[in-house]
């Protein structure tokens, strides 16, 4: 029998051979420099921030060296697949605006000349590549029971040696054909491993793109390639899905670092030229003085869905992921304030290798900045999507107030420093809800009110004063002709100069006014908030201030 019958034996029905494969998908033809690279999830659960972290990335460098970007769906191990996996995560980062030039590019289409681009319909694939390996004695049928294999286990634990099918542990390597054939006969179930070609003792070199040149001792290992299944393992379909789709770089986070002694050993075993590795550290948390990885379990922020809930915006979650991976963005983007945040080059060599630390209140801090800076108009039309989806009630009252609304949050907006009080979609109804006369007239707000309540300078104020046709300056300048004849110093100056002769200064008369108006100590501009609410909102406000 040659090795190629028995080949066909082992893996039987394969319609194509390597070389076929490799004929129908051909080289790529792409400017210099242009990185193929691809975003490869498994859809076993939620979509973390380690899905965005890495897709986006691996988005940039395909975009900005006019490359390609795929989406490639790992779904070998079917007992950890997930219904809607796919959808999700197809959902997921669409919304974040990340767009694959191939592969399941939304979730009804598939599109490219490398698919498909899911993997449990490569088994052929798989197994032409697996083939060829045997034909070449580079991998074997292996029949060891699960009973034999948790006996190898036992001895090398209390051997304290390395795990693993290698050395004396390989039983089946040597197996000759005949062997296989009778045992297959005898319906003994199998997998195909690979020969492993390399020594524990050798060192190789692996470069990594992010990390530099790294030394490990080569894989001596006889990994699985083809699981009973006929369905690949992730390292054999990652060498076949990278080599047939033509992927340049391997844009991967550094759970794999440890399994890269493999990975080169199977492209260099098929003679096949090695990918660009980067790998990228795993999104890290500080606890006091511990640093740990975010966990599902203790941390909320590590969900995608967290941030379309919370209503913060997807630009901020991009910029605070520039700002983690490359730390010359920060520095960048303050420097280039004209510039959209997608104009920085990302670089490999800039990208952190010691933990990506998560900080959440940076990231919001960097939302409000954002939203600083959006105008009143776009801020509305988003706020109004979230509340769409979120909340009812504010859905309404943005929509019966839709000039009022814009108009109230674009105070203090259009001016050099804008406010920064805003810090996702959601915030805004606590920051501007006092403004609609349905949720003040509801509003609970505990404070003590008695420092900011004078009934005397209110009435007057509403009934003689304040005139909606009046400037800033004049309105201002009425408040301070006002002062004196409620026990309030007109310029802070002169309340300074003898505190126990006033009862505050014309600051304290306004915090009276805006309190009564607002239920705050802290707003916008006052001067815009009484023109926006109007003469007889303020007058049924007042009235109703009592303490
Ligand atoms: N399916 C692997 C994972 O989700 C992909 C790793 C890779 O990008 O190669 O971890």
């Amino acid at each position: 029998m040659t090795k190629k019958e028995y080949a066909d034996i082992l893996l039987p029905g394969v319609k194509h051979t390597k070389e076929e494969y490799e004929t129908i998908y051909k080289e790529r033809n792409l400017p210099e420099g242009a990185i193929v690279t691809r975003f490869a999830p498994s859809p076993t659960g939620f979509v973390h921030m380690g899905h965005l972290f890495t897709s986006f990335v691996a988005n940039r460098f395909a975009r900005q060296t006019n490359g390609i970007c795929l989406l490639r769906i790992e779904d070998t191990d079917t007992k950890r697949t997930v219904e809607n996996g796919v959808k999700q995560i197809i959902k997921d980062v669409n919304d974040y605006g990340i767009k694959f030039d191939e592969g399941a590019i939304s979730e009804t289409e598939n599109d490219g000349e490398y698919g498909p681009y899911i993997q449990s319909e490569r088994k052929d694939q798989y197994q032409a590549f697996a083939k060829h390996l045997i034909e070449h004695d580079l991998a074997y049928p292996c029949f060891m029971t699960e009973e034999e294999s948790e006996e190898i286990r036992k001895i090398q634990e209390s051997k304290k040696e390395r795990l693993g099918i290698y050395g004396k542990y390989a039983k089946y390597r040597d197996i000759t054909m005949e062997n296989a054939i009778e045992r297959i006969n005898n319906g003994e179930k199998y997998i195909i491993r690979f020969k492993s070609p390399g020594n524990f003792e050798n060192k190789v070199i692996a470069e990594d793109a992010v990390r530099g040149e790294l030394e490990f001792p080569e894989n001596d290992q006889d990994i699985v390639i083809i699981k009973q299944d006929g369905l690949p393992t992730y390292h054999f379909a990652h060498l076949v899905d990278d080599h047939l789709m033509r992927v340049t770089h391997i844009i991967r986070t550094d759970e794999w670092l440890s399994s890269l002694p493999i990975h080169i050993q199977l492209f260099d075993t098929f003679g096949f030229k090695r990918p660009i590795y980067a790998h990228l550290s795993p999104l890290t948390k500080k606890e006091g003085n511990t640093v740990r990885k975010l966990s599902k379990r203790k941390d909320p922020e590590l969900a995608v869905s967290y941030y379309h809930e919370e209503g913060i915006p997807t630009e901020a979650v991009k910029i605070y992921i520039l700002t983690i991976i490359n730390s010359n963005f920060e520095e960048w983007f303050d420097s280039n304030k004209d510039k959209d945040f997608l104009d920085f080059e990302l670089s490999f060599d800039k990208v952190s290798t010691s933990g990506s630390l998560f900080d959440l209140e940076k990231l919001k801090n960097i939302s409000k900045n954002y939203l600083s800076t959006i105008s009143a108009k776009e801020l509305y039309e988003r706020t109004l999507s979230y509340s769409q989806e979120f909340d009812n009630e504010f859905y309404d009252l943005l929509t019966k107030y839709k000039d009022y609304s814009i108009n109230v949050l674009n105070i203090e907006r259009e001016v050099e420093r804008p406010r920064k009080d805003i810090e996702s979609f959601s915030s805004v109804k606590k920051e501007i809800g006092y403004m609609y006369d349905e949720l003040f007239e509801k509003d609970e707000t505990q404070f003590e009110y008695k420092d900011f309540y004078d009934k005397d300078l209110l009435t007057y104020y509403i009934d003689n004063v304040y005139d909606e046709s009046d400037d800033k300056n004049t309105w201002f300048n009425k408040i301070k002709e006002m002062c004196p004849k409620f026990g309030f110093a007109s310029e802070t100056k002169e309340y300074k100069k003898n505190p126990d002769n006033f009862k505050g200064s014309v600051a304290q008369a306004c915090e009276i006014i805006r309190v009564a108006v607002t239920h705050r100590t802290m707003t916008p501009d006052l001067y815009e908030i009484l023109k926006l609410l109007g003469k007889d909102r303020i007058k049924s406000r007042i009235e109703k201030f009592n303490i």
